[in-house]
């Protein structure tokens, strides 16, 4: 299906009218002012729209985008960074070393990438693993928002700092914002440490791993 404003678009363009940018587009790293928005979208549309997406300067270093994978029906939605080079690749998150250990964790509590959604900010690879700029995050947000719309979790957990803190509006350091409940739009949300940090530094699995208990005791009094 074609959406109501690629269609306006296709108009435009065959009118011969120029969609204008705004002045500091380039700067901000956005290639696209009027964006197909996500609100509203089917399951198969967003991920549709997403693959389409030319909304920032992304689009146009990567390979795949990267939607994000599990059920659509998932109690727990797992958000992480942005794709790197191996997610790039197959277009599927967490499948490099980190996603190795997420899938460990998730086996921990009694769930697997197939009972989960896993999603992470950023659709689409930033080149050479930076950090997401905010202008990225925000023309990416409600791509992410929609999916928490369309799935209704009952428990968000944010893996690493880019995750907390964009969902969040913080700037605090993971240390600070683990171990304790958060909310976004009314669902539960728990911050632990990405299991890449996992990975260099395996002395915090301890933290994550009650993190994960909470995260499950949370899940657990949302449903009731
Ligand atoms: N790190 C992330 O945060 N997300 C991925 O998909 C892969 C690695």
């Amino acid at each position: 299906m074609i959406h109501p404003e690629q269609q306006r678009r296709a108009y435009l363009q065959a009118m011969g009218i120029d969609v204008w940018l705004p002045r500091d587009a380039d700067e901000l790293g956005v290639v696209e002012a009027t964006a197909v928005p996500a609100e509203g979208l089917s399951w198969p549309e967003l991920r549709e729209c997403v693959a389409s997406c030319t909304r920032c300067e992304l689009s146009q270093s990567r390979t795949n985008t990267v939607f994000g994978v599990g059920n659509p029906e998932a109690d727990w939605l797992i958000i992480g960074e942005a794709p790197g080079a191996e997610e790039d690749r197959r277009g599927e998150p967490f499948v490099g070393r980190a996603g190795k250990l997420l899938d460990q964790m998730l086996l921990a509590i009694g769930q697997s990438r197939d009972s989960v959604f896993i999603a992470n900010i950023l659709k689409c690879r930033p080149p050479d693993n930076r950090d997401p700029k905010p202008a990225e995050a925000a023309a990416c947000r409600d791509y992410l928002e929609r999916q928490i719309e369309l799935l209704q979790p009952k428990i968000i957990l944010a893996v690493g700092k880019i995750a907390a803190q964009n969902l969040l509006g913080s700037d605090d350091p993971v240390g600070r914002m683990r171990g304790r409940p958060h909310e976004l739009g009314g669902v539960p949300l728990v911050v632990t440490y990405h299991p890449a940090y996992l990975l260099r530094s395996p002395s915090q699995k301890q933290k994550s791993w009650s993190d994960l208990c909470l995260a499950t005791r949370l899940a657990a009094e949302f449903s009731a």
